[in-house]
């Protein structure tokens, strides 16, 4: 925080950026590496789920530790190819393809996994008219249950994604819509996010597994070559210690479906927010500070333009703040009950309630730690508050730190021509102008 400080990152003009630990990115990778490389021989594609860190020079530094892309829109897609990750290292995953999308996808050999039997009948008709190498799966829902947070919890019964495998029928439907189709050769489940706890996540792969097994044996041989586990691994909001760790998930996996990591089956992974989100901080300046109805309240430049999902949902969306100085230096002094406020105009703008810090005062710095994944990358419109500037860092073993810019903050020319600031008379000249 000092660095970036000292080094300039946040000038009274530019009050908000974001901050990326790249040696901590790497080690990230490493570890899922290492722990699926622990439990099996087959070959394994860590597929980074893009959506979590939509950023250009993220991805192609995965692309350097080995990993792929899980993208799952054609924006997304866009940026895999930008960061030079190949065709044969990507899926797409989308539950709303469009025709174009899977003519492209086919085309560039992408692996692609359908969603329901509509999609599967627009793949059939390409797969007639021409060859593709793109390995081709079916998404399912082993319909396992939700973790704790409704809205990531995809395999819930009714959930909108994959085919449910319990639903009357489904699982003979699903059988012979392999027996029919010797080019599906992929099974892909994906059981949820955050809020599950790794029995679910293991359950929904079991349920996988058993059926790529029922599936192999009914048409008597191994069809399916690669089971496609999806991503989830949770991440610790409340502290600094990563827990579980791909290790711990890799050997529950390992202890509870034995069959899927004997060599006969590829894997493919989607993790995002556990590879990301730990190393990810937004610094913001406190602007003002103020007191109403007794409580104290920092209004800083961080809200919910860059933690939307906490803004809106501060229980199942916790956040850590840190106190730093006007200097970037870590605040001490007793702790006082405090509110941390955004900038935006509605009242709900807050990333902390009632929270206990030191006093925070006009000047100093907030840190919003573990938002590497699904915040500041993931930018909120709402009052055209910019987007904000991310920085990667290095710490050099002198203690000196590093920057390099990942993505320019959003200028306000590039705000006003988004809003279609290239035709200010669209609507004017629609309407009625006779005298
Ligand atoms: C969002 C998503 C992921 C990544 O989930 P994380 O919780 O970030 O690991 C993986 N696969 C699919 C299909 C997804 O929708």
């Amino acid at each position: 925080m000092h660095a970036a400080v000292e080094q300039g990152l946040l000038p009274p003009a530019v009050p908000l950026t974001a901050l990326l630990d790249v040696a901590g990115i790497r080690a990230s990778a490493t570890a899922l590496t290492e722990a699926f490389g622990e439990i099996t021989d087959a070959p394994v594609l860590h597929a980074f789920a893009v959506k979590a860190c939509p950023l250009v020079p993220v991805l192609r530094l995965l692309r350097d530790a080995g990993l792929g892309a899980e993208v799952a829109s054609p924006g997304e897609l866009a940026l895999a190819r930008a960061a030079g990750i190949p065709p044969d290292r990507t899926v797409l995953d989308s539950p709303a393809k469009t025709p174009a999308e899977l003519r492209d996808a086919l085309a560039l050999g992408i692996a692609v996994n359908a969603d329901n039997p509509q999609e599967l009948d627009r793949i059939d008709a390409l797969v007639g008219a021409a060859p593709t190498r793109s390995p081709l799966g079916l998404r399912v829902n082993p319909q396992v249950g939700a973790g704790s947070i409704g809205a990531l919890s995809t395999a819930t019964s009714t959930s909108k994604f994959g085919v449910g495998l319990r639903d009357e029928g489904a699982r003979a439907e699903v059988v012979r819509t392999y027996a029919d189709r010797p080019w599906l050769t992929r099974l892909h489940t994906h059981t949820g996010s955050q809020g599950l706890l790794l029995p679910l996540m293991v359950s929904g792969v079991q349920e996988a597994y058993e059926l790529a097994e029922e599936i192999n044996a009914a048409v008597g041989r191994q069809q399916i070559d690669t089971v496609d586990i999806g991503g989830g691994l949770p991440v610790n909001f409340a502290s600094e210690e990563q827990t579980p760790t791909f290790a711990d998930y890799a050997r529950l996996l390992k202890q509870t479906v034995p069959g899927l990591f004997d060599g006969r089956y590829a894997l493919v992974t989607e993790f995002g927010r556990a590879l990301l989100a730990k190393h990810g901080t937004i610094l913001a300046r406190v602007e003002y500070t103020k007191s109403s109805g007794g409580r104290p309240i920092a209004v800083t430049h961080a809200g919910v333009q860059v933690a939307t999902r906490t803004v809106h949902d501060p229980r199942s969306w916790p956040l850590r703040i840190a106190a730093y100085d006007a200097k970037g230096l870590p605040k001490s002094g007793t702790e006082t009950v405090q509110d941390v406020a955004g900038p935006a105009c509605f009242a709900g703008d807050l990333l902390a309630t009632g929270r206990p810090l030191p006093l925070l005062e006009q000047g100093d710095v907030v840190a919003v730690l573990d938002t590497g994944a699904y915040y500041f990358s993931s930018h909120y419109g709402y009052n055209s508050l910019p987007r904000p500037a991310v920085h990667g860092f290095t710490i050099d073993p002198d203690g000196s730190v590093r920057f390099s810019v990942v993505r320019a903050a959003q200028s306000l020319d590039e705000i006003v021509a988004e809003a279609g600031g290239g035709q200010p008379d669209a609507l004017l000249d629609q309407s009625d102008r006779r005298p």
